[in-house]
């Protein structure tokens, strides 16, 4: 018996997302075996995170790097090091931060806001978020001696109606002021890596280790300027200040590090042909089975680099009530349903291979069908 099984849960075939909900990604064999050997014997943990770090770095052409517990938790290790710098003094104040002088975190008012509600974490550190309207002008004249840093949320549907990075960094650059990009779900292509640091110029830029890159579920990547990684460690476990709750163990560093590796080694390409044959393979299988309305896309959801596919359901069935058919099949799958802020119709599913094996295909079409094919009662 597996141990979900024992627990009396049922394994569940991922046909949507990187939903941490679903558990994310899966690890490569090879990242599940570096976690076992770190499993099996002690380490000098600072030179570990720091070593990881300078890895980490290089893989992702940065000056520096951190591996923490996950996007959200960059984001906080972010505001804090933006705020405080290396300053135990200052550090020690938090959450209070009335005598902190960079307490201010710049946001762009917005839809996104509801979106993607991890701004809101930055409060755990006192920052003060202070909401400006979405024009770049507005948001340089908001700049001034308290402010810590502008953060950003790339992504095409998180940037509609708010100023693109592209717009907003080099202006912000030219005056000097930090800005952090969380880019936690905006891969593949690599190439974003170093995007949002080297070529538009943030100083720091997160992701998640648990989604595209793969790595374990609770780990996630910090790039960017020296000195500002430099303060996210210093803030950060094993040190017992604000970020010693985000502690990434050395199972997880050695599984993220070798995570990394692999997903810079496989390439775009490499990545984009395998989801394609798999979904060549759905869409033979859901037209066999009269599905009709097929479209192929060549982005992901959010803009990203990878295949997608849309199936419109017939008339009077709907993406939700898929998803919920075919999470309680005895194998259950979950399918890709949009929410309302995507603005599609209720009958259009959509399917990502890019957490699919190829022995899964088969279960992904049927669950589809099954549901299209369903007497209603
Ligand atoms: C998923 C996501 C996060 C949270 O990432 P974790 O790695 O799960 O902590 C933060 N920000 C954005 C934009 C995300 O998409």
């Amino acid at each position: 018996m597996g141990i979900y099984e024992k627990l009396g849960l049922k394994h569940i075939i991922n046909a949507s997302e990187t939903y941490t909900n679903l558990g994310g990604s899966l690890m490569d064999s090879r990242t599940v075996a570096a976690m076992e050997e770190a499993a099996r014997g002690f380490v000098d943990i600072p030179e570990m995170i720091e070593c990881v770090g300078k890895r980490a770095a290089e893989l992702t052409h940065n000056e520096a790097a951190h591996v923490t517990t996950g996007a959200a938790g960059g984001v906080v290790l972010s505001a804090v090091a933006c705020m405080c710098g290396c300053d135990e003094e200052k550090l020690n104040l938090l959450p209070n931060t009335d005598d902190i002088q960079h307490r201010d975190i710049l946001l762009y008012e917005g839809e996104y806001l509801n979106l993607i509600p991890y701004w809101k974490l930055i409060r755990y550190t006192g920052a003060r978020i202070r909401l400006v309207k979405p024009n770049v002008q507005a948001m340089l004249d908001e700049v001034n001696e308290r402010t810590a840093a502008v953060f950003l949320f790339p992504g095409r549907l998180y940037e509609t109606g708010v100023p693109a990075c592209e717009d907003t960094i080099p202006a912000l650059k030219a005056k000097g002021v930090n800005v952090v990009v969380d880019a936690a779900a905006q891969l593949p292509p690599i190439s974003n890596f170093w995007y949002y640091t080297r070529e538009l110029g943030a100083d720091l830029c997160i992701f998640s280790g648990g989604k595209h890159i793969r790595g374990p579920q609770s780990t996630g990547l910090i790039v960017g300027r020296r000195a500002l990684i430099d303060a996210v460690r210093f803030s950060a476990a094993p040190n017992a200040q604000i970020g010693r709750p985000y502690k990434t163990g050395k199972e997880e560093l050695a599984g993220f590090i070798t995570a990394l590796e692999i997903f810079v080694n496989e390439g775009n390409e490499s990545l984009y042909q395998r989801q394609q044959l798999q979904l060549d393979r759905l869409e033979e299988l859901l037209r066999l089975g009269g599905l009709n309305e097929i479209e192929r896309l060549k982005e992901g959801r959010l803009g990203t680099f990878q295949p997608l596919m849309h199936v419109l359901l017939p008339a009077g069935k709907t993406a939700k009530a898929c998803n919920a058919f075919a999470r309680k099949m005895e194998q259950p799958v979950d399918i890709g349903f949009y929410g309302d802020e995507f603005g599609k119709a209720e009958n259009l599913i959509f399917l990502n291979a890019y957490n699919l094996s190829d022995d899964e295909l088969n279960a992904v079409a049927n669950a589809v069908l099954a549901y299209v094919h369903a007497e209603e009662n």
